[in-house]
């Protein structure tokens, strides 16, 4: 069992702020809840940015791109740079440009349309996702799905729109192409697609699949050390000079501690005190608070 977390108060907070260079936010929980902004974040980050820290932010949901997550940010009054954004459907795509994937290959994506953007501006061939949204299987015609021989990976993130040709379309490529890619965006159980309420997340898609190939996927979202390296050569910061900032455990926490950062966990949103502090719990952050706007007081503190 690790040492417990200790809640964020003035002193401990001026030591996390004097050692940490770059901020890793989480988005769902932490900066937003489903399409709403969480009170206080814009005036915190504007703190932060104006204290020279570098602004990172790290999501799971592959729904959409880096620029569709900036108009995001956008719409909620904050000011973020693509640059500034990894989410996991761009994960997918760095993946396979890091493993050479051949020109001539295809990818079939069970997902959204971020993934496909983000395929397509890696160079990469991509196909399924929402077009493939409408496709019905009629089992009483004597239906045979044929599947492009030329799929090298099959990427799943969060589809609304699964459905059972999807499934049969990735299950045919992967077990059929030689040396066919499974590769999860992530592996949340749940997100928040609406604000109102928690739906089933990308894990549910990628188990169906597990299910019908036997196979395990590569996860590239957190809590995978992938996008982590990407975010180190890219930002020129050590991990000891991070701090990851969540509000899930088995995900955020896990990210920052696998790569050795200092971790916050917010509990604005899926984690309670309570589940923090039972016994049962193994992932203990450094600290936790509220909400990220405490870092706002605590810096006028
Ligand atoms: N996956 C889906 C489908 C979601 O809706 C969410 C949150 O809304 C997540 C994953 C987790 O996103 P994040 O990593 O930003 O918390
Ligand atoms: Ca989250």
């Amino acid at each position: 069992m690790s040492t417990s977390s200790q809640p964020l108060s003035p002193s401990n907070f001026r030591d996390l702020f004097d050692s940490v260079e770059a901020f890793l936010f989480d988005c769902d929980g932490v900066i937003w809840k489903g399409d709403e902004l969480i009170q206080g974040v814009s005036q915190t980050l504007q703190m932060l940015r104006s204290k020279g820290k570098k602004l990172v932010f790290v999501t799971n949901n592959s729904w959409k791109s880096r620029s569709q997550y900036a108009q995001k940010f956008q719409s909620l009054g904050i000011s973020v740079s693509q640059d500034e954004i990894f989410s996991s459907s761009f994960a997918a795509a760095m993946y396979l440009k890091a493993k050479d994937f051949p020109s001539q290959n295809k990818v079939y994506v069970i997902g959204g349309e971020g993934i496909l953007e983000e395929l397509r501006l890696a160079d990469i061939t991509a196909f399924g996702g929402p077009e493939d949204a409408n496709k019905t299987i009629d089992l009483k015609q004597n239906c045979f799905v044929e599947h492009d021989k030329s799929v090298g990976a099959v990427v799943v993130g969060i589809d609304p729109n699964i459905n059972y040709y999807k499934l049969q379309y990735g299950t045919l490529c992967i077990r059929e192409n030689p040396g066919c890619l499974f590769i999860a965006t992530n592996r949340d159980a749940v997100g928040h697609m609406t604000a109102l309420q928690e739906w089933p997340g990308a894990g549910c898609m990628v188990a169906a699949i597990c299910g019908s190939t036997q196979k395990e996927p590569v996860v590239v979202g957190k809590p995978s050390t992938f996008m982590m390296e990407f975010l180190l050569k890219k930002f020129n910061v050590s991990c000891s000079k991070m701090c990851m900032v969540g509000d899930r455990l088995d995900t955020d926490i896990l990210f920052g501690q696998n790569a050795g950062c200092k971790t916050l966990l917010v509990l604005s949103g899926v984690t309670t005190q309570s589940a923090l502090q039972d016994p049962s719990n193994n992932i203990q952050p450094d600290y936790y608070t509220n909400t990220i706007s405490d870092m706002l007081d605590l810096s006028r503190a």
